[in-house]
């Protein structure tokens, strides 16, 4: 199939070379001319595990190329992906501005049958009022819209589009299904389902699987944060709830929050859908506040510890959102660094991926480290905000070299605290006895 995917950020990119590496001829359009270039000369923009060999394979097989002209990217395709930023207005709901805009864009240049797909994130309603601008230039009989949601994990985006555990696509058109299943059929061969529903419940599910993995996560922090109180220890607590099959294993672990460029705004935005339609979503607010409150729970252990900070120096390892991404957006190593510069403290940072966005951000404020070690040197303590796996076994002879006191604060529960102690280190982690 010919298919336009516009916007080539973090899902955009993913989903144009993987539709590409299952032979579909794509074209990416991004209105950013620098980030096109880069990509048209062989260089992907972004950090996302195993991305690179896959476009570099389509682009040097002519699968997979890039524009800045949405007219030359749509005319030849009948199938539009929307892959665009839906960030959070003022008052917190989604702006809708790129995706309308460019449906409206997209209703002065289609001129034959195109599905049109939203795969941002989009409150409920959306693709009604993508269709209602359609309409205002083009026949209903040019164009379906299709609501189909995308559940990445950004540091393993490509896995996961490559094998999804579930498809969802909200559509009413029996020839826009017909064409969606076969688009999507080489990525559901080991069984997983393909499962089509309205748009409304499309756009709808998005948001409730976001809001609900939030929701785990802010739980567990609380719980966490009893533990810490109480005495208990968190892992023997997630041991023993994760083992029950109603709960499961998976986002039970306690930590700095959550962030990145989804949950945040998507949790954020699903409370504003509720209070626009007089319903008070509660969980969710609470959901937001923990989460709010746990983004500053390292720094407030370090100050607890330390007292006054002016003059301290902070090594800080970690700086994306979560390990395997060079992604920042809302990170919670950004809430720290701006608490501790806030109260006179130096901080020198380190990570694989992510230095380059927050050296935009920060310039000469902080230090950049070459390497983990190197972050150390001098500092009156080492604070863990990401779990890269490169953190996981350190050299802990050449930490204490390092460090002028041996004191880490670990926001990600990474290290063995009885191990650590006997290494002889002072250990403060989340939810788990001192
Ligand atoms: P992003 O910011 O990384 O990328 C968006 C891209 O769109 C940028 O390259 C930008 O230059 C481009 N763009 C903006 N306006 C444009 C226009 N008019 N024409 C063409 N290109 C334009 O965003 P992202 O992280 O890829 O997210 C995109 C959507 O997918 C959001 O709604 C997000 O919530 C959703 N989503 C993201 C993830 C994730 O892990 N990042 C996962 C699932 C869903």
């Amino acid at each position: 199939m010919n298919i336009a995917v516009v916007g080539t950020g973090y899902v955009g990119l993913v989903t144009g070379t993987c539709f590409a590496e299952t032979g579909n001829n794509v074209i990416c359009v991004d209105i950013d001319a620098s980030k096109v270039a880069k990509m048209q000369e062989g260089h992907v923009p972004i950090y996302e595990p195993d991305l690179e060999n896959l476009f570099l394979r389509n682009t040097k097989q002519g699968r997979l190329s890039f524009t800045t002209n949405l007219e030359e990217a749509v005319k030849g395709s009948e199938i539009i992906f929307l892959a665009l930023p839906t960030p959070p207005g003022e008052d917190g709901s989604a702006d809708l501005s790129y995706i309308l805009g460019v449906a409206d864009n997209l209703s002065k240049i289609i001129t034959d049958y195109k599905i049109v797909i939203d795969k941002s994130t989009v409150p409920v309603g959306t693709a009604e009022e993508v269709e209602k601008r359609l309409l205002a230039n083009l026949d209903a009989s040019l164009f379906d819209v299709v609501s189909n949601p995308e559940f990445l994990r950004e540091g393993v985006a490509v896995e996961d589009f490559m094998k999804p555990e579930r498809v969802v696509i909200g559509t009413s058109s029996e020839k826009a299904r017909l064409l969606m299943k076969q688009l999507y059929e080489p990525f559901v061969r080991q069984g997983n389902p393909i499962i089509f529903m309205d748009e409304k419940s499309a756009e709808m599910t998005k948001y409730a699987a976001n809001a609900f993995l939030a929701t785990k996560i802010s739980f567990m922090n609380e719980i966490a944060n009893l533990c810490d109180r109480v005495g208990a220890n968190v892992d023997s607590v997630r041991a023993g709830i994760g083992t029950d099959s109603r709960i499961g294993k998976r986002f039970l672990f306690p930590g700095v929050g959550y962030g990145g460029s989804c949950f945040p705004k998507d949790v954020q935005a699903l409370h504003r859908t509720a209070k626009a339609n007089d319903y008070s979503f509660s969980i969710l607010q609470s959901v937001m506040e923990v989460n709010q409150k746990q983004k500053f729970i390292i720094f407030e252990k370090i100050k607890a510890h330390f007292g006054d900070l002016s003059g301290k120096k902070i090594g800080l390892w970690g700086l994306a959102f979560k390990p395997n991404t060079d992604d920042i957006r809302e990170a919670p190593a950004l809430y720290t660094i701006d608490s501790l510069l806030k109260e006179g403290a130096k901080v020198k940072v380190y990570d694989p991926e992510a230095i380059q966005n927050v050296k935009k951000l920060y310039q000469d404020r902080i230090e950049y480290a070459s390497d983990q070690y190197d972050c150390i040197e001098g500092a009156d303590c080492l604070a863990i905000l990401t779990e890269w796996n490169v953190f996981r076994t350190p050299d802990f002879g050449k930490i204490s070299e390092k460090l002028v006191k041996k004191v880490i604060f670990d926001g990600r529960n990474v290290y063995d605290p009885d191990k650590i102690k006997e290494l002889g280190y002072t250990y403060f982690s989340i939810g788990r006895p001192i």
